[in-house]
């Protein structure tokens, strides 16, 4: 018999939802609790009885609005975040309803299915070499990972070195490349691997962020033995792309394995009018990126994408006796990514992407890019402010006065003013305010107030009043 404890509970979460998402494009965008506010809240011994269901999540809902960022605010420009699309919240609803462990085919064939489609329509939209193969991970640090795994299985059994049996022990020795600018996770990525951060041959990046290919093939020509070279499509800072076509012409010469981080770049490759930028990415041996950042699926999504399967396979699949694994074409997830129980967070890609269709996507990203210019021509527009990078994507990086202090100040007035939240950086020994529009959901309106609300926190500032 249906148990009837779910229909009040469900209802109620789903008021709650539907109160958030109304107040959302016009609520405050930063959180404002502190964090002693939320703990006078929430804390307390746990206690030996339990209270109603419905009162605990009455209690969780009421400090949303205070205690949660509006990440998925249409003004939300802070790291590159983007928001949750209609139709992949919902369908993450059911996600968390099946309670599937997404590990292997025979406990969800289901799941198992849509992702392996999922997979293939990503291979076909980023136009990548249709045999590879798709792990769907936490995110895109756990993608690079995954690839990065993959790479150091292949470069060291090429010189006949078994790393999943022997480890690192006594093994020849595995040359890393990556860019000066490349993402923090690679270096996380590689310190997971047993490489380490301070065995990283870095290569010199230009104005925009952009590795010298010239100079990644002096460096090459130093290093003997196995290579990994790691890529960037989507510098974090300005959105530059290192370029590709180059770098993996030098990478093929030399017998090294090339991996693109591509978080939220690889997505220039939906759209007609963005993906010269990425031109050649298609030559790389592994993919990274995220379907949470630029897709706008729920937290948490990673794609880890591998033009060699057996590589793959062989640097993350687990076996052990009470694992019914298949022996036919149906695909077991466990192989593809390094978790073993998951979440079966493939299936909102898959529906987001059916939704939207490759048009729909490619849509998605070139109004978001739009959207990001007319930030930066607005503030351009402004005495004193600076755009510092060539917007060539979704990302805009804003220097206020020249001056690393005033800077600092117009990032924390703007954050604590609440109409839009942005973060900063330093951006070549520069104070910077970082931009991202990565929300299906921001308008050009939304962009013309958050505009103005960064111009009027710059003028109060700098003394001239509102
Ligand atoms: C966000 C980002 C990552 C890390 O992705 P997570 O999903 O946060 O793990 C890696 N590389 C780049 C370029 C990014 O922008």
């Amino acid at each position: 018999m249906a148990d009837d404890r779910f229909p009040p509970l469900l209802e109620r979460a789903q008021a709650h939802a539907l109160d958030y998402l109304q107040l959302l494009p016009d609520r405050e965008v930063l959180a404002r609790a502190s964090r002693d506010e939320l703990l006078a809240a929430l804390h307390q011994p746990l206690a030996a009885r339990g209270e109603p269901g419905a009162a605990v999540i009455d209690l969780l809902a009421a400090q949303a609005q205070r205690g949660a960022g509006a990440c998925s605010s249409p003004r939300y420009f802070g790291f590159v975040i983007g928001g949750s699309h209609p139709v992949a919240l919902a369908t993450d609803w059911l996600v968390s309803t099946w309670d599937q462990n997404a590990g292997i085919y025979v406990i969800s064939p289901l799941v198992s299915v849509v992702e392996e489609v999922a997979g293939q329509w990503l291979l076909a939209l980023f136009d990548l070499p249709r045999e590879s193969s798709v792990g769907f991970a936490t995110g895109c640090q756990m993608a690079n990972f995954t690839c990065l795994a993959a790479a150091r299985h292949a470069m060291l059994r090429r010189v006949g070195w078994d790393v999943e049996g022997d480890g690192l022990y006594g093994a020849p020795r595995l040359n890393v490349v990556a860019s000066a600018e490349s993402h923090v996770t690679i270096d996380v990525a590689l310190r997971y691997l047993g490489l380490g951060t301070n065995a990283i041959r870095r290569v010199p990046a230009d104005a925009q962020g952009r590795m010298y290919a010239d100079r990644l093939g002096e460096l090459l020509a130093t290093l003997e033995g196995p290579t990994i070279v790691c890529a960037q499509a989507g510098n974090v800072n300005t959105g530059a792309f290192d370029p590709l076509r180059d770098i993996a012409a030098l990478t093929r010469a030399h017998g090294a394995w090339l991996h693109v981080d591509g978080a939220f770049g690889l997505w220039a490759r939906a759209s007609r009018g963005l993906r010269g930028l990425a031109d050649g990415i298609e030559l790389a041996d592994s993919w990274a990126t995220d379907a949470h950042k630029w897709l706008n699926v729920p937290y948490d999504c990673g794609v880890a994408i591998v033009r060699h399967a057996d590589d793959h396979r062989a640097a993350m699949t687990s076996t052990a006796a009470y694992l019914v694994q298949t022996q036919g074409p149906e695909r077991d997830a466990v192989d593809w990514v390094p978790e073993f129980s998951r979440r079966a967070r493939g299936v909102p890609v898959y529906a987001t992407l059916r939704a939207l269709g490759g048009e729909g996507v490619e849509e998605l990203v070139d109004r978001n890019c739009a959207r990001a210019r007319q930030m930066a021509e607005i503030l351009a527009d402004e005495a004193g402010v600076q755009v510092l990078n060539d917007v060539v994507l979704n990302q805009v990086l804003v220097r206020f006065g020249d001056d690393d202090e005033l800077t600092r100040q117009v990032i924390a007035g703007v954050q604590q003013d609440g109409t839009c939240w942005l973060g900063g950086t330093t951006w070549h020994d520069l104070a910077a305010m970082r931009i991202s529009v990565s929300n299906w959901a921001t308008s050009a309106e939304d962009v013309a107030i958050s505009a103005a609300g960064i111009v009027r926190v710059f003028r109060a500032l700098r003394g001239d009043g509102p």
